[in-house]
């Protein structure tokens, strides 16, 4: 619209010109060329005009209009061209000057208008105005007459000054005429409005890219709150994994890396904290370290929580203070986490948590981070498996045993199914030396790496859930064994081993039952030995359940009591039956020697009825000892090794008596 008005504005001065320039000349042939350009110059004006009409009232079909009058003022200035004396006029004459009122004189000319072609140009003149005016009433009708009253004022002027100019030309009078003049009206109004209109878009621009500028800072901060979201932790406000990851990326990456280290730290027993005391309390604990862990960090590391009560620490160069990298980040690792045991002061809880600490060495030999936190991981393992509160560094040494674990649990998966589990039998004596039981032992046969210890894959079994399935195939195959012992030793009985996991497990007191209905083995030949470790989960459970199946005829013993933690007062609460002495106490025991220890867990035993049994009895001495201090049988060497089941037939023959 603006450029068509560019246009218009520039047609109309020269018209203009021209107009002016017809006044000051003086000889007809000059006249003759100015007429013509004036009115070549009209044939343009008026398909500019309603070009620029047309996008400044937004009319309905504007490309018909324009083109109609484009083809209509074209024809007319072809002819305009190629006539004598411009396509108006047949001939022009000179009539004497005009005397202004004010004393000007200006020339004036005159000619006799050609009949056909003057008709025509004027009709096309008088539509192109006809068809202003209907536009402009058809806008006013709809209530857009705020954007039309210009146009109307210049409609009306150019209305009076034609009219004037025709009242002159008919009553044969001669004088100014003005309707040349209108144009420049037309120019100066719209001018005018056009410049407010676009000072009024200048003005909404600013606003609407103020309103830009801050929605984009906004949307920064969002996406800034965004990425803080996705790379740091809701509780602590520490990085994330997500984050620690990308540091670890680029360390790798980057070429003048020196020798860093991540310490990778995991509270001992949170959990317990966290069900005994509630989450809320886990929460503010997990607060406090992560606060003791960032004050005590040296500078330059990045702390990041892993989720859970791990916390992971990346240092980026050890080699500051001159020691080598593995001594430093040990030296490390012990200071933060002998901050992190000062008792912290949650609520109303004094609480000290132990820390565990795995520490990888970079670059070392990993090349990307997923096996940076691998190995991390298997040193924090190592840490909490030997023993807690420690930090251990990683060595190639675990990754073969990583391996090997792998390799194991993947054996596992499939061991049942290609029958690869037996189970020996260890006979248990009574003091006089009579056979009164044998303990099942499983045994796995594996194909590439033979017969594997249980102490190696019962572990990897209760971490897998594959416990479960293995538990149920050891109790179907010691009662079907129990089953086939000679009518001698009807009344001996056969102990087989229960993780306390398979305790737990909601079917356990009916699939015990089953698979001693569907073996035909007695019940009351049945010891199932557990550990300790049932009273660490839920002691009600555990107890209801041992009730249940004592009452069911069988019988319960605690294996390896002495090595781990059971309180008196659980004893008690526990229905079993027998108490198995766990190696460990019988290695030191000489005959004649007197362990007092010995001795008053075999008391408290006998007080609270419990048949007791000495495993891992390896010296005659030691049965002497056992003897001498009212132990009830013993288990061990001395007597024979765990025997697969062919062998300890044998063995029961030959114990016949
Ligand atoms: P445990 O129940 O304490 O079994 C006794 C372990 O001591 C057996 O090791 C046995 O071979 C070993 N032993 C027996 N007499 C002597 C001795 O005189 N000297 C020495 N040094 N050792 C002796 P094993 O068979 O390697 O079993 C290790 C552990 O694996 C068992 O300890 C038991 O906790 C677990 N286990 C074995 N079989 C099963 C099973 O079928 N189910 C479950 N859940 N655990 C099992
Ligand atoms: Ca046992
Ligand atoms: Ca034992």
């Amino acid at each position: 619209m603006y450029f068509a008005f560019g246009c218009l504005s520039l047609l109309l001065s020269i018209y203009l010109g021209l107009t002016a320039a017809l006044y000051q000349t003086d000889t007809v042939s000059t006249a003759c060329a100015l007429v013509r350009a004036e009115i070549s110059f009209a044939c343009l004006i008026y398909p500019t005009g309603i070009w620029f009409f047309s996008l400044y009232t937004g009319i309905a079909h504007w490309r018909r209009w324009v083109t109609a009058a484009a083809l209509i003022f074209g024809a007319l200035f072809v002819v305009n061209l190629l006539s004598p004396y411009s396509l108006l006029y047949t001939d022009i004459t000179m009539r004497p000057p005009l005397v202004l009122p004010w004393g000007e004189t200006v020339h004036d000319y005159t000619g006799t208008e050609s009949a056909h072609v003057a008709s025509i140009y004027y009709t096309a003149v008088n539509a192109s105005y006809l068809w202003a005016v209907c536009s402009c009433i058809l806008l006013w009708r709809r209530g857009q007459g705020a954007r039309v009253w210009s146009l109307t004022l210049y409609l009306v002027v150019q209305a009076t000054a034609s009219v004037h100019a025709e009242s002159l030309d008919h009553n044969g009078r001669r004088g100014l005429t003005f309707d040349s003049l209108a144009f420049l009206v037309l120019v100066l109004l719209m001018s005018g409005v056009l410049r407010r209109e676009l000072q009024r878009r200048t003005q909404a621009l600013a606003a609407s890219l103020d309103g830009l500028r801050s929605e984009t800072q906004r949307r920064e901060g969002v996406e800034a709150d965004l990425r803080h979201l996705a790379y740091h932790d809701h509780l602590t406000d520490l990085p994330n994994r997500h984050y620690m990851h990308e540091r670890l990326q680029a360390a790798l990456d980057s070429a003048e890396q020196g020798d860093g280290a991540l310490i990778l730290f995991d509270l001992d027993h949170f959990k317990t904290i966290n069900e005994a005391l509630g989450h809320d309390v886990g929460d503010e604990l997990l607060k406090g370290v992560a606060a003791r862990i960032s004050e005590a960090a040296p500078n330059g590391a990045c702390i990041a929580r892993f989720g859970g009560d791990e916390f992971a620490l990346h240092i980026s160069s050890l080699t500051d203070t001159g020691e080598p990298p593995a001594q430093a980040a040990l030296r490390i690792a012990h200071e933060i986490t002998t901050r992190l045991t000062a008792p912290l002061r949650i609520g109303d809880h004094d609480l000290v948590v132990g820390v565990s600490a795995g520490i990888a060495l970079l670059p070392g030999l990993a090349r990307d981070v997923d096996n940076v936190l691998r190995q991390v991981d298997m040193a924090l393992y190592r840490a909490k498996a030997s023993g807690r509160h420690t930090a251990v560094v990683f060595e190639s040494v675990m990754q073969a045993q990583a391996d090997r674990r792998l390799l194991l649990e993947k054996g596992l998966r499939l061991a049942l199914d290609r029958d690869e589990f037996e189970l020996h039998y260890q006979p248990q004596l009574d003091m006089q030396g009579r056979f009164i039981g044998a303990e099942a032992l499983l045994r796995w046969r594996h194909p590439a790496h033979g017969l594997i210890d249980p102490v190696e894959f019962i572990p990897i079994a209760e971490e897998t859930g594959l416990i479960h399935s293995i538990g149920r195939y050891v109790l179907q195959r010691a009662c079907l064994e129990l089953d086939s012992w000679p009518a001698a030793h009807a009344q001996a009985r056969l102990s087989i081993n229960v993780s306390p996991w398979q305790l737990f497990a909601q079917d356990f007191v009916r699939t015990l039952r089953e698979a001693v209905a569907s073996t035909r083995a007695d019940p009351r030949r049945i010891t199932l030995e557990i550990t300790e470790n049932v009273f660490l989960h839920d002691l009600e459970d555990a107890a209801g359940k041992i009730r249940a199946l004592d009452a069911a005829g069988f019988h319960f013993s605690l294996d390896d009591f002495g090595s781990g933690y059971t309180s008196l007062e659980s004893l008690k609460k526990l229905p079993v039956r027998e108490l198995k002495i766990d190696r460990t106490f019988i290695e030191g025991l000489r005959a004649g020697s007197h362990d007092r220890f010995i001795e008053a867990m075999i008391a408290i035993a006998h007080y609270l009825e419990l048949f007791v049994v000495a495993e891992g009895v390896e010296t005659e001495e030691q049965r002497t000892a056992l003897a001498g201090l009212g132990c009830d049988a013993i288990q061990g060497y001395l007597v024979s090794r765990p025997l697969p089941a062919p062998e300890f037939r044998n063995w029961l023959a030959q114990h016949a008596s």
